[in-house]
C-alpha cells in the first residue's frame, strides 16, 4: 500500500471518492469505451460537441483504481468548454507529465492535472491514468474502437 499511499495525493483521493462529471452528457455526439487489462479498469465517456467546436458537456461512468477515476473525473473538468485541438494538447501535456518526460510541469498549463506527476515515479500506473484520455481521443476520433492501454 505504500505505494498508492505516495500516489494518493489529497486531489487524487477526493476525486476518486467523488468523481465529478459521473454521468452521461444528454444528448451525446461522440462515445469512447476504454480499458486497461493490467489493472482492469473500465470506462465509457460521453460528450457533446456544439456547432461552435467546443465540448458542451462531458461526462463518464465505468469503474477502476482510484488514479483511473480520479483522471477521468479532473479530465472532464479541466474539457469543458473546450475545443478538440485543446484537448490534444492537453493530453500532450498531460501524457509528458505522467511519463516523466516533463519533470517541471507547469501548474499554470496544467491546472489540477499536475498533480499526477506523482505517477511517473509508477510506470505500472501511467496506464491508469492516461485511460481516460486514450478514451477521450477514440471519442473524438469517432469512438469506432474501443480504446486499450496495449
Ligand atoms: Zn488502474
Amino acid at each position: 500500500m505504500s505505494e498508492l499511499r505516495d500516489l494518493y495525493q489529497e486531489v487524487i483521493l477526493e476525486h476518486s471518492k467523488h468523481p465529478r462529471n459521473f454521468r452521461f452528457p444528454d444528448p451525446s455526439t461522440h462515445v469512447g469505451e476504454g480499458y486497461n487489462p493490467l489493472c482492469g479498469d473500465r470506462l465509457t465517456l460521453k460528450l457533446r460537441l456544439g456547432d461552435d467546436g467546443r465540448i458542451e458537456d462531458i461526462g463518464f461512468q465505468g469503474s477502476g483504481c482510484a488514479i483511473s477515476t480520479a483522471s477521468a473525473s479532473t479530465l472532464t473538468e479541466v474539457l469543458m468548454g473546450k475545443t478538440a485541438d485543446e484537448a490534444h494538447a492537453l493530453f500532450k501535456a498531460f501524457h509528458d507529465v505522467v511519463t516523466g518526460e516533463n519533470a517541471m510541469p507547469d501548474p499554470d498549463a496544467l491546472g489540477k492535472l499536475a498533480v499526477f506527476a506523482g505517477v511517473s515515479a509508477y510506470p505500472m500506473r501511467v496506464k491508469c491514468a492516461t485511460l481516460a484520455w486514450h478514451t477521450l481521443e477514440q471519442a473524438l476520433e469517432g469512438g469506432a474502437q474501443p480504446a486499450t492501454t496495449e
